[in-house]
């Protein structure tokens, strides 16, 4: 644990999956002094279950699409030139689950070692194992603990919210991936029912999909049936390839979090109380400005990446990086604030 704790930091970033360590690995490089927090470890959310895929948006036009395949470019050239010991690139094969539909073949495409890509963006940064709950913005810093800083970073998935921010509306589902054996030769990545791919493992398969909207690991009446987990995920492979031999290596569990209108969120947090206080009228529909609305100061959250957060997550830390360290504005189609107009009539009375 570093021993400088007392000292300010530029920037704390709770959360330690691939946006936290991301988001700290490009504050870091522009020379803003960083402090990475997580309560259980680097990656140990939904990132270190995840396949980790690195492809596109399949079909569906429209702005999220666009985004996705800016994203999915500077990802591609992010994992091979800043972690090409955690990325292989192999061609995808994209399979649509309607039968009507031609396989789509993606020359351009990778694969990233979740958590090994994590602990190497987060190397050389300061890390505290800590439970953050409820911090706070007094004299210009948040407080966090012990910890200061001038700007508060949140990157903490679909974990509880930690700030009273309702009006964001985020989605667990839960994911599982296992690592196998298999006598068959997979020699790409298929993306079907479930995700069928080589790992960096010299002979190991991963096989993952986020599909479970029913259990939640805060939901302490359900507990998660891991055989039945595992039968369905290769149940669901065998639909798209027949696989000989097959071995168990390991089980990975997450959740990923989702928004609800599919766009990753980027921005600054809108603080209820004050923004309801100052404009009342809110509550009757009546249209304000988001650039009235009073914000949480120095204080931005990724999230809502939904399946994509080690695709989005280059592009997203570059665009915090900008906003931090050039002085460029974040870009409001994707500010988690586009949800609280709405919120705010539906709260009425
Ligand atoms: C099985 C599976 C397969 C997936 N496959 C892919 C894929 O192929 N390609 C792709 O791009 N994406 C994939 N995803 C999605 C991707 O994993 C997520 O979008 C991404 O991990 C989200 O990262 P994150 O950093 O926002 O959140 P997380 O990785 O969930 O990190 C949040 C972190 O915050 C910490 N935290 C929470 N609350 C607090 C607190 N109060 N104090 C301190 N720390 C806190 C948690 O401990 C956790 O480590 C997959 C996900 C799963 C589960």
């Amino acid at each position: 644990m570093p021993t400088s704790k007392t000292l300010p930091y530029d920037v704390i970033i709770v959360g330690a999956g691939i946006n936290g360590c991301t988001s700290a690995y490009f504050l870091s490089q522009a020379g803003l002094r960083v402090a990475l927090v997580d309560k259980t470890g680097i990656a140990a959310g939904g990132s270190g279950a995840a396949g980790a895929f690195i492809s596109p948006k399949f079909h569906k036009q429209g702005p999220l699409k666009e985004l996705m395949d800016v994203a999915y470019n500077e990802a591609i050239e992010f994992y091979t030139n800043v972690l090409p010991s955690h990325t292989l690139l192999k061609p995808l094969v994209h399979m649509s689950q309607e039968d009507n539909e031609e396989p789509v073949y993606l020359e351009k495409s990778a694969i990233v070692d979740a958590r090994a890509a994590c602990e190497a963006l987060a190397e050389g940064i300061d890390f505290y194992r800590l439970d953050i709950q409820s911090p706070f913005y007094r004299d210009n810093m948040w407080h966090c603990g012990d910890l200061q800083s001038s700007h508060l970073v949140l990157t903490i998935g679909a974990y509880p919210k930690i700030l009273p921010v309702d009006y964001v509306g985020l989605r667990g589902i839960w994911g599982h991936r296992i690592d196998i054996t298999t006598s068959t030769d997979i020699p790409h990545i298929f993306h079907h029912f479930v995700s069928i791919s080589p790992t960096l493992k010299e002979g190991v398969i991963a096989i993952g999909a986020t599909h479970n909207v029913h259990y939640s690991p805060f939901d302490f009446d359900i507990t998660y049936d891991i055989e039945a987990g595992r039968s369905e995920l290769i149940e669901k492979a065998l639909k798209t390839l027949k696989l000989y031999n097959i071995k168990i290596l390991k089980d990975y569990t997450g959740l990923r979090s989702g928004s609800n209108d599919y766009m990753p969120m980027l921005g600054s947090l809108v603080d209820v109380s004050a923004t309801q206080a100052l404009h009342p009228h809110l509550q009757h529909g009546k249209a304000v400005d988001p650039k009235e609305f009073i914000y949480y100061p120095q204080l931005t959250m990724i999230n809502g990446s939904g399946g994509y957060g080690f695709v989005l997550a280059p592009y997203l830390a570059k665009c915090l990086k900008e906003y931090l360290a050039d002085g460029i504005p974040l870009d409001e189609a994707i500010s988690p604030s586009r949800y609280f107009s709405r919120w705010a009539k539906r709260k009425k009375g």
